[in-house]
């Protein structure tokens, strides 16, 4: 008989021992256990079942960080469903977007967003729309409460799709990255025995889990890991001193690292009892890195790995850390670097970094023509990265698909933010950059043509954006020009952008 791969009968059975021990430490020093974790699934996965959840079917999830997104989640495994979880910060506008090409079969909101989206989930097709309020109408965990629980898992296969989880498009669109049950729980367990992740240590949980990040690198690793989880709803700086001596393993991105090292009171007695720090979503500077080190005697352990494969390469656990560099491809995964044509590069040459292996997607959500240009025959997904090998296999990332921004490790695409500052009355031309920044590494600003007062234009701007974007994407300064810089072929020359304004910020 064939075993179920369904990544929730993994959790399952890794949870199923010893089931009083505390899975969250919550902020307020409440604990629940695995147990507790397990139930609220299979309880969760009762209500979903009851509004006509299938093996297949899209669970749209915009919700605010908890223990119950975590059990809605495993729930939504459980039914052989796909998860779909979507930034908290995408407005109504752009959730309307992914409501349209994902066809979610249930959608569970911020309980203050469930009437201004009623008509429209329901017609792509939802028949449920809950919030995860504790009461109130709409309330899933009411529900659940009423619903027979649900205590198995449907069986899946290792290909079958597990979530859906949305990239920002060069194109200005985003892509759903189909992944599978395989994808996620070989790459945790990758992890696990990598970082050498063990039962009953504690793991500093302050990434949000809309994103690979929180979700399927730190989540699921302490889930298949028994880890108990420090969660905190998000990060700040004081809460995580407070935590780093009670605690083992911190996930974090660069954003993290640089605002505890702001802290005075951060040094190597607090660090003491930590036993692995590690860094990815974006590049960490060798001097934090370094500061880092010279602060705590720890060594950040700096990972890459992106949406469509989750985690591609870390430094090593036992050998050297080196800062600047994202250490070896994981043990099942493989790296090349190719040129545009994808032929393999040597060692040294500087090239698209490509991966393959059973943590890569298994395509773009109803985009065949956009997996078919970035997956080569021979499953090689092309990265977008520019990275180069070192003789011993260690790669380096030396640049990254043109002109995406990493803005405290989530990516913004400049098209999207040009085309929404393109729409707005008295904008002429604008080009939308990243330019560094002390606390963000990057932070969005936008240069754009207007006539009138630049403070007035730039004040209206901002406002006028945050209403339809995210405000992550939105720019942080927008400067107005007589005119853009562009080439002989007319295309705005943003490297002199980027080299006219990289001390706006330091
Ligand atoms: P996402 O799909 O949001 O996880 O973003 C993936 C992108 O983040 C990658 O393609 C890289 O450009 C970037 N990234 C992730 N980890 C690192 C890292 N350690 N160093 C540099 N860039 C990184």
């Amino acid at each position: 008989m064939s075993t179920n791969a369904n990544l929730a009968a993994l959790v399952a059975s890794a949870l199923a021992r010893d089931q009083h021990i505390p899975l969250f430490r919550l902020q307020d020093g409440a604990t629940v256990s695995r147990g507790d974790l397990l139930a609220r699934s299979n309880a969760i996965a009762g209500a979903l079942r009851y509004a006509g959840v299938a093996p297949g079917d899209r669970v749209m999830v915009q919700a605010e960080k908890s223990v119950a997104a975590v059990a809605l989640y495993l729930a939504t495994l459980q039914l052989g469903a796909i998860y779909n979880p979507l930034n908290t910060a995408y407005t109504p506008a752009e959730v309307t977007y992914f409501l349209n090409d994902a066809e979610p079969k249930a959608v569970v909101a911020a309980g203050d967003r469930l009437a201004g989206i009623a008509d429209l989930t329901r017609s792509s097709g939802a028949t449920g729309l809950f919030s995860l309020d504790a009461d109130g109408s709409g309330s899933l965990l009411q529900a659940a409460a009423a619903a027979r629980p649900v205590d198995e898992c449907v069986a899946r296969s290792a290909d079958d799709l597990a979530a859906l989880a949305y990239t920002s498009g060069t194109t200005g669109r985003s892509k759903g990255a189909m992944l599978s049950h395989g994808n996620l729980s070989s790459n945790a367990l990758t992890l696990i025995d990598l970082w050498q992740l063990l039962p009953g240590e504690r793991l500093i949980h302050a990434l949000p889990i809309y994103h690979v990040h929180g979700l399927f690198v730190a989540l699921n690793t302490a889930l298949l890991g028994g880890m108990t989880m420090l969660w905190m709803e998000k990060f700040e700086a004081s809460r995580v001193l407070a935590a780093l001596s009670q605690a083992d393993v911190m996930m974090g991105v660069p954003t993290f690292y640089t605002r505890l090292l702001s802290e005075p009171s951060l040094d190597s007695e607090r660090c003491r009892d930590m036993r692995l720090f590690v860094s990815g979503s974006a590049p960490l500077l060798p001097e934090t890195h370094k500061d880092f080190k010279a602060r705590t005697g720890h060594a950040i352990l700096e990972r890459y790995g992106m949406t469509e494969t989750g985690m591609i390469a870390s430094n090593p656990y036992s050998g050297e850390r080196i800062a600047g560099t994202v250490g070896y491809p994981l043990t099942d995964v493989s790296v090349r670097v190719a040129d545009t044509a994808g032929a393999a590069l040597a060692h040294g040459e500087i090239g698209v970094v490509e991966v393959r292996g059973p943590n890569v997607f298994s395509g773009y959500w109803r985009m065949p023509e956009k997996t078919a240009e970035e997956v080569r025959d021979g499953g090689w997904f092309i990265t977008g990265d520019q990275g180069v090998l070192a003789d011993d296999g260690r790669l380096s990332l030396v640049g990254r698909a043109k002109d995406l921004i990493i803005t405290g490790g989530l990516n913004v695409y400049p098209i999207e933010v040009e085309q929404a500052l393109n729409a707005l009355p008295g904008i002429g031309e604008s080009a939308v950059i990243g330019v560094p920044h002390p606390d963000f590494g990057e932070a969005v600003v936008a240069i754009v043509t207007a006539s009138g007062s630049a403070s007035l234009i730039e004040a209206s701007t901002i406002a006028t954006l945050t209403e339809t974007l995210a405000k992550f994407k939105c720019p942080k300064r927008v400067i107005v020009v007589a005119e853009l810089p562009r080439n002989a072929m007319g295309k705005v020359t943003k490297a002199e952008l980027r080299a006219a304004l990289k001390g706006l910020f330091t």
